[in-house]
């Protein structure tokens, strides 16, 4: 992935100017929204060390491992309540296609976030069949 290419997060700008500057550490996720998006981003790019970084410490695993095979795909945002500049929490709910092999699938959550010392993080989510 160049700097120049789509953003994986479905935003209409090149990586190297929307969620890329968040996974360099160049600027913090303002929203809850934004997090999310560059979250998302960072598991298209197999950016582990940032989709831990951005784990909330009371729920976050130990460690993270690729999952051998998976690609994301597409990124479909459904909802979102609060999560804004100046709010605490925030919810983002969205539609991820990935593919595993050869098989075609879905992710389907309502992702929970909250900020803390200033920074947006994620908590937990609901899956959806
Ligand atoms: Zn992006």
């Amino acid at each position: 992935m160049r700097p120049t290419d789509p953003c994986p997060c479905g935003s209409s700008a090149p990586f190297g100017r929307c969620c890329l500057p968040l996974h360099r550490g160049e600027s913090p996720a303002g929203t809850a929204e934004q997090l999310m998006r560059s979250r998302y981003s960072a598991y298209t790019v197999g950016d582990l060390d940032y989709i831990w970084q951005t784990w909330h410490p009371r729920t976050r695993p130990d460690s993270l491992t690729p999952t051998d095979g998976l690609t994301w795909t597409g990124l479909e945002l459904l909802d979102t309540v609060a999560g804004q500049p100046g709010d605490e929490t925030g919810e983002v709910e969205f539609r991820a296609q990935y593919r595993q092999g050869p098989r075609p699938g879905v992710l389907h959550e309502r992702s929970r976030f909250a900020v803390r010392a200033r920074r947006w993080f994620y908590l937990d989510g609901d899956i959806f069949d």
